[in-house]
């Protein structure tokens, strides 16, 4: 079965255990403010006009962005590096765009891993149909959930969408036992005061399993695409955290008992 996807990183640090192989699939439900692959949510192959500044002058150009590829085909990329995985305890992780845009080459992909003995990870928003996530449950050792806003009419403006359904999914996984990492954008003015830390706590608290918690400070890296894609910029004014409001965040989190990375 063929799917559409826009990278593979090699030796990945910071997307589940040990060093792994990181696939991202094009395509993504919401259209984060802060997203640092604008390019990636369009579920299809494309072609996109760039602007770049070369020599002070402006040329433009274009760039494909996404190639289709076959499972067998993915699984040769991803098995180049099985002896690593094997050495740091490492694996694959699917990640994205939303990787359940692509429900069934998700699950493809994740059945031939396990044939394999190679440890998955799936890094997804959560925003999705329960059925979807259920499938791919039994071929998924370690979920990376985002949790990007705790308030659901904020959840919304940032991102596009509610977080209504992904707070059920997040509990429905939980109910199963599964383990689970979260995964929080840190990010000035949008939600790292007291108010919001304490709401990402009051959802946290709901779930039986104590899961691990990713801190991950906003960062203006891929804002240079804005520019490149001629896309409009919605994070105009909004500086990346200070380390002492991370380290504040980091603690507040520690204090009650959770094990906490910053980094992503
Ligand atoms: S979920 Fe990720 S890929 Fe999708 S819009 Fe948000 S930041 Fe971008």
């Amino acid at each position: 079965m063929k799917g559409i996807i826009f990278d593979i990183k090699r030796m990945a640090l910071h997307d589940g255990p040990g060093i792994r192989q990181t696939v991202f699939f094009k395509g993504c439900p919401l259209g984060c403010h802060w997203c640092h692959n604008p390019e990636s949510r369009s579920k299809n192959v494309m072609c996109l006009k760039v602007f770049e500044t070369l020599n002070s002058i402006e040329v433009e150009d274009e760039e494909i962005v996404g190639r289709e590829i076959d499972s067998v085909e993915l699984m040769g990329f991803i098995q180049r590096d099985s002896l690593i995985y094997e050495e740091s305890g490492g694996g694959v992780t699917f990640s994205g765009g939303e990787p359940l845009m692509q429900p069934d080459f998700l699950w493809e992909v994740l059945t031939l891993c396990k044939k394999h003995e190679i440890h998955t990870c799936v890094d997804t928003t959560g925003y999705s149909s329960w059925d979807k996530i259920e499938k791919i449950v039994p071929f998924t050792d370690l979920f990376l959930y985002d949790l990007k806003h705790p308030d659901n009419e904020k959840h919304r403006h940032f991102t596009g969408v509610e977080n209504i359904q992904i707070l059920k999914n997040l509990s429905l996984l939980d109910e199963l036992g599964k383990e689970i990492w979260i995964r929080i954008p840190f990010i000035p003015t949008i939600n790292d005061d007291e108010a919001d830390l304490l709401k990402f706590l009051a959802i946290l608290a709901k779930l039986k399993n104590k899961p691990e918690i990713s801190l991950l400070p906003y960062h203006k890296i891929g804002s240079h695409k804005y520019t490149r894609f001629q896309l409009p910029n919605l994070m105009h004014g909004v500086e990346e955290p200070s380390g002492i409001s991370v380290a504040f965040a980091r603690h507040f989190f520690e204090n009650e008992g959770y094990h906490v990375t910053i980094g992503g």
